[in-house]
């Protein structure tokens, strides 16, 4: 589908489902089972593709050794500016609560109001029971068996000639592809999402509240976003180059652009290469480092996931502990590397984040309303990332020549 087509009927599903969930929510309560059928293909296809496309970034490292003497360092570093990215994402989040004064009412209730310990929480990084782990959407355990196993892979593949790197690249393709057709509903989707929503909070009279806490929502991640795109990632290209960040970015503003209109950083991708290496950063660099970026590090998709969930948190009431913050910043940067660059794959892997806290995933439905202009903001913060990255790995990579 053409991407202004599918921003044409992304809006027009928004719009429609706030006036059908006004003004006639038997209808709305009676279609809901679109938006669940939707909600239920992101689940589908979530841990399949979150698992194989880490395990796809590991094995592209070709060598452990190689793995050790690059891909160490630009994981470090975009684990590293991931999760200051989150960080950032919940202080703003918790200083201006969006997410107080609408009340979400849910049947599902919060199992997961556990008692935390940060003792379970290291014990459980190791699944027992990799199925049970599966079976039970845990999130952190799943991906840490991933990137165990991967490593394993890498290990023995080359000595071996195993088949299982193109076996899981080629999977990766096609979880792709399966979820670019789930996102193509999304119009559909969000449509009945937001129309039951609205429905069942009460009609045409919850409108203007849940609009003006959503206006407060996206100001928060708005805000969140600036500060990490001015401030962090400029302090961190500093830090490590010496060199005017804002000079740079300027000099990279055509890739910003392009992901703010396309909102998918892997479609950036050849606008992002060619700013990049005309701002000055090496070819072998850049062909090495933005490929992987544009998969793996997603700082604005990771504080996006972040706000989103303490906002729904809010929003139905949850007090949130000191373990779930902690939770939700280890899954929220997880769920970021393993979000495809494509459009509203974020959303697709907020699905986790919300089940590791126990926040009820029907509230997706609201907070889809204002998704297609978020995404496209938080893809540019994404590539923004990625060219600050290439830049920096540059830089190294002279001193080491
Ligand atoms: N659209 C984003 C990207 O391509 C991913 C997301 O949905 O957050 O970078």
């Amino acid at each position: 589908m053409h991407s202004k087509n599918f921003l044409f009927f992304m809006i027009a599903g928004v719009i429609l489902g706030f006036i059908v969930g006004g003004y006639l929510p038997g209808f709305a309560l009676a279609t809901s089972f679109i938006g669940e059928l939707f909600l239920n293909g992101l689940k589908m296809v979530v841990l399949p593709l979150i698992t194989v496309s880490i395990a796809n970034s590991i094995l592209n490292m070709k060598s452990l050794e190689r793995f050790k003497r690059i891909g160490i360092k630009t994981f470090l570093y975009y684990t590293l500016t991931t999760s200051i990215a989150v960080g950032i994402g919940i202080i703003t989040v918790i200083l201006l609560k969006p997410g107080e004064g609408i009340s979400l009412k849910t049947e599902t209730p919060f199992q997961k109001e556990v008692n935390f310990s940060i003792h379970d929480l290291i014990v459980n990084l190791l699944p027992p029971n990799i199925f049970e782990a599966l079976a039970e959407f845990n999130v952190l355990p799943i991906i840490v068996a991933t990137i165990l196993l991967s490593l394993a892979i890498l290990s023995v593949e080359w000595k071996r000639d195993l088949q299982l790197h193109k076996l899981i690249s080629e999977l990766d393709i096609a979880l792709l592809k399966l979820t670019e057709w789930i996102i193509k509903f999304a119009p559909i989707g969000i449509f009945s999402l937001i129309a039951s929503k609205i429905a069942s909070m009460g009609g045409a009279e919850t409108i203007v509240p849940v609009l003006y806490s959503l206006g407060k929502y996206v100001l928060t991640v708005l805000i969140a976003l600036l500060i990490h795109a001015f401030v962090v990632l400029p302090a961190v290209y500093y830090v490590f180059t010496t060199k005017n960040p804002y000079s740079y970015i300027g000099k990279v503003k055509e890739a910003l652009l392009t992901a703010f209109a396309t909102a998918s950083s892997s479609a950036t991708l050849p606008v992002t290469l060619k700013s990049v290496t005309a701002a000055g950063v090496k070819r072998t660099v850049a062909e090495f480092t933005l490929p992987l970026g544009a998969t793996i590090n997603m700082d604005g998709t990771a504080l996006y996931e972040a706000v989103a969930v303490v906002f729904l948190a809010e929003a139905y009431g949850i007090d949130l502990s000191m373990g779930q913050y902690l939770i939700i910043f280890l899954t929220a940067t997880l769920a970021a590397i393993g979000a495809a660059g494509i459009p509203e794959a974020g959303l697709v892997t907020m699905v986790l984040v919300l089940q590791s806290v126990g926040v009820p995933q029907e509230g997706v439905g609201l907070i889809l309303a204002v998704d297609w202009f978020l995404d496209r903001c938080r893809t540019a913060v994404n590539v923004l990332g990625d060219t600050i990255g290439a830049a920096i790995v540059d830089r190294y990579s002279k001193l080491e020549a």
